[in-house]
């Protein structure tokens, strides 16, 4: 389940596997470079699989909801992080109210949390909102060798 980007020259629909989201690419069409990601991602429980278990960089998951307050004072903070460490991480967003099931794995009870992963495995999990400089620290952490 490729991520569908569009080219920021020709418009061009590119998809994107999820291994190659924090590589540049090139468009399919005008061969423009594709910039590494830079925004969170909306993740559903096979988006959300395919970029842990593929992804060669730490991917930060931020559980959150529409109702949830302090979710969306923490929403431009993970907009940063995904901003500040393209091409160095992945951030996902998981909608706990649209997919229970995958907070569940991950036993989310209050939010925002957030997930670090790395290499299909858990890094650490924090619940409650953090700056961006935190979430930052966490994914260079993640991935000593590798960021
Ligand atoms: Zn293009």
């Amino acid at each position: 389940m490729p991520v569908i980007r569009a080219c920021g020259h020709c418009g061009q629909k590119n998809r994107i596997p999820a291994k190659y989201l924090a590589s540049t690419g090139r468009c399919g069409a005008c061969k423009s470079a594709l910039p590494p990601i830079a925004e969170p991602l909306a993740a559903d429980e096979a988006l959300f699989d395919e970029v842990v278990q593929n992804a060669p960089v730490p991917v930060l998951v931020d559980f959150w909801a529409e109702w949830c307050g302090p979710c969306h004072a923490a929403a431009p903070e993970v907009a940063r992080t995904a901003a500040d460490m393209a091409g160095k991480a992945v951030v996902l967003k998981v909608d706990t109210e649209k997919y229970p099931q995958l907070a569940g794995r991950f036993h989310v009870r209050g939010i925002p949390n957030f997930v670090v992963l790395f290499a299909g495995r858990v890094v650490m999990q924090q619940p409650g909102a953090v700056s961006h400089e935190q979430m930052e620290q966490w994914l260079r952490t993640a991935a000593p060798v590798s960021v």
